[in-house]
């Protein structure tokens, strides 16, 4: 088999029969304007269209033995096998290119499965003997190579036609392009990006000297050095908000800072939100508490930063929420200011806007809540006195408190707030773990606020809200009535459709890829999962491996999509396992079905 791209632009080709396998052909000739002529006895209403549209040119009737010899390129999708083979006669012995459909003994070409990302196309082909394996791979690239691969494959032109103007030789052209794949193409994550036209000059410059330490090329003096370039420099710290737990909270260029890091610095609050796919070859260093650990002193932190910084790393300093709100992020992009580092930021959402947001709570409201104050109970500890002034934040009954860090000093911030005059009967909340699948939350009135709190042990890290806001939850709480709220599921990247469909019906997702990422262990450590979703034998023996580390504690379910994978998963010692009652369900009946055991469970 000899591939080729075929130009088939006003070349007359042939489509024989007027089905939907006809008609898909025909389409796709018609996108490469070719110039097409349907022969069929009947046609389809959407053919019928085409040709009153003037796309191609419909003759309904049968047909006429040797015909297909007059044209560039012949298919013939009629279910006669007959016809079929009159068809491919008639072209094959004329010297024209014939392809019947799924009848591999009537081709003289087979076509590809493509991802089309123009002018890019990868194409896919088995010599017509394994189409079904032809369409997975072709579904395992379209996940793979995303859109963005089309705006680079135009810029890769574009940066040819510049390189071929300076007329170097060959090696030399060669290394223009190295760069520009180096500098735009991550390996490991099949990702591309486009570059600056500032970028692409630094890479046109003759290559100068070797480069030691071995980081990547790309980064030569440039003779032109007026703009910025696209990517993060070396040496930049970005400090990153990571969102309040959601991993779907992180910003998309916190999400991209990440991505493009040498090195990661993250608190326990924001281990949740690493992407799974982070490449490996990116450093991971946690500074937060984790069980039986103390915390990085601060100093430490600043050093590390340093360190990394100096070292030439791109390197981002990941914190929950916002970094600036109660994150100490000023303090640490001062220390670095003042060591000459350069840094930037890409704000977070923050916890006291999003959970309440996520238990049904507006933080402002028309007419009952003008203002939202944000502020820090921690201050309720200080030995000389609190600097929140809660004798006037309680006058105000027509703005909402957030309080963060408040568990501990809850009933001293109440006993305030009512000494200052507040009505008892305020609307007032505390959610836990806001935005993620751990979320408990109380609703109550600002006086029962630590009663509450306590019967249901709600614990750090937890947000109290007071106000008159605080009663929408009552009818705006839409987080807690999905079906699957509070579950955290391990499921495989390769399946896009179920991690989805999980997702939608409220459960929190760890799409974790074959083979495990550092990055995703540590997603998958960050909170206990309640479960686990696997398809078939091999995803029960990939994550046979994890199952001793973080996360695993909780005894997770392990929901078996098939009898292969129950099995396996009880020779392997699994407990507790569920198996589907009936193989091959589709998603919908999958969540459906977790859902029902669940409520049954319950
Ligand atoms: N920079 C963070 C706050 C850091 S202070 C932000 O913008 O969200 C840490 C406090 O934030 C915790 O004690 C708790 O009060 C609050 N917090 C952080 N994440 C939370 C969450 N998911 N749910 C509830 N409170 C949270």
């Amino acid at each position: 088999m000899f591939p080729v791209m075929l130009r088939v632009k006003d070349r007359q080709c042939l489509v024989v029969g007027g089905g939907g396998v006809a008609l898909r052909k025909a389409q796709s000739l018609v996108a490469e304007d070719a110039r097409v002529t349907v022969v069929a006895p009947e046609a389809v209403e959407p053919l019928r269209e085409m040709a009153h549209r003037g796309q191609l040119t419909l003759e309904i009737r049968p047909y006429r033995e040797g015909e297909a010899a007059s044209y560039t390129l012949v298919f013939t999708a009629t279910d006669n096998r007959e016809v079929n083979r009159r068809v491919y006669t008639d072209a094959d012995s004329a010297g024209v290119w014939v392809n019947a459909a799924d009848d591999p003994e009537l081709c003289s070409f087979h076509l590809p499965a493509r991802v089309r990302r123009d002018p890019l196309q990868l194409a896919v082909a088995s010599a017509g003997e394994a189409p079904f394996a032809v369409r997975r791979v072709r579904q395992l690239l379209e996940g793979r190579f995303g859109p963005e691969w089309g705006e680079w494959a135009d810029a890769a032109a574009r940066f040819r036609t510049l390189v071929r103007d300076l007329e170097l030789e060959p090696a030399e052209r060669e290394a223009c392009f190295d760069r520009f794949f180096d500098a735009t193409v991550d390996r490991e994550r099949l990702s591309a990006r486009v570059p600056t036209l500032a970028e692409e000059r630094t890479w046109l410059v003759r290559p100068t000297a070797t480069h030691a330490g071995g980081r990547p090329a790309p980064r030569d003096p440039s003779p032109v050095q007026d703009e910025p370039a696209a990517t993060l420099a070396p040496g930049l710290v970005s400090l990153v908000g990571a969102g309040p737990g959601c991993a779907g909270l992180l910003t998309l260029r916190g999400w991209q800072r990440l991505m493009e890091a040498d090195a990661v610095v993250y608190d326990r609050l924001a281990a949740g939100v690493l992407p799974c796919g982070l490449p490996s070859r990116i450093e991971l260093h946690c500074v937060g508490k984790t069980s039986g650990r103390h915390p990085v002193p601060q100093e430490e932190i600043n050093a590390q930063l340093v360190r990394l910084a100096r070292e030439g790393k791109r390197v981002v300093r990941l914190k929950g929420g916002d970094p600036y709100v109660f994150g100490r992020g000023g303090e640490e992009l001062g220390m670095l200011d003042a060591e000459g580092i350069p840094f930037e930021v890409v704000p977070g959402v923050t916890s006291g806007v999003a959970a309440p947001g996520w238990m049904g709570v507006p933080v402002t409201y028309r007419g009952e809540a003008v203002a939202v104050t944000l502020l820090t109970a921690h201050e309720c500890n200080k030995e000389n006195g609190s600097q929140v002034r809660w004798d006037l934040l309680a006058q105000d009954p027509h703005s909402t408190l957030v309080g963060y860090m408040g568990v501990t000093t809850l009933p001293r911030v109440v006993k305030s707030l009512l000494e200052g005059g507040m009505d008892p009967a305020m609307p007032a909340a505390m959610v836990e773990r806001g935005t993620t699948a751990l979320q408990r939350s109380v609703v109550t009135t600002l006086a029962e606020l630590p009663g509450a709190v306590d019967r249901e042990g709600l614990g750090a890290p937890a947000l109290f809200i007071v106000g008159p806001t605080v009663r929408h939850a009552e009818k705006l709480d839409w987080f807690s009535r999905q079906p699957l709220a509070g579950e955290r599921l391990v499921v495989s990247e390769a399946a896009p459709e179920l991690v989805r469909s999980l997702e939608a019906a409220g459960a929190e997702i760890v799409a974790a890829p074959w083979p495990m990422t550092p990055a995703a262990r540590v997603v998958i450590g960050s909170a206990p999962l309640t479960g686990c979703v696997v398809r078939n034998r091999a995803e029960v023996e990939w994550l046979d491996d994890e199952r001793e580390g973080p996360g695993w504690e909780a005894s997770p379910v392990a929901w078996c999509l098939s009898q292969d994978a129950a099995d396996r998963a009880r020779e392997l010692g699994w407990r507790p396992i569920e198996p589907i009652e009936s193989e091959g369900q589709d998603i919908a009946g999958v969540v459906a079905w977790i859902g029902r055991l669940r409520r049954r469970a319950a």
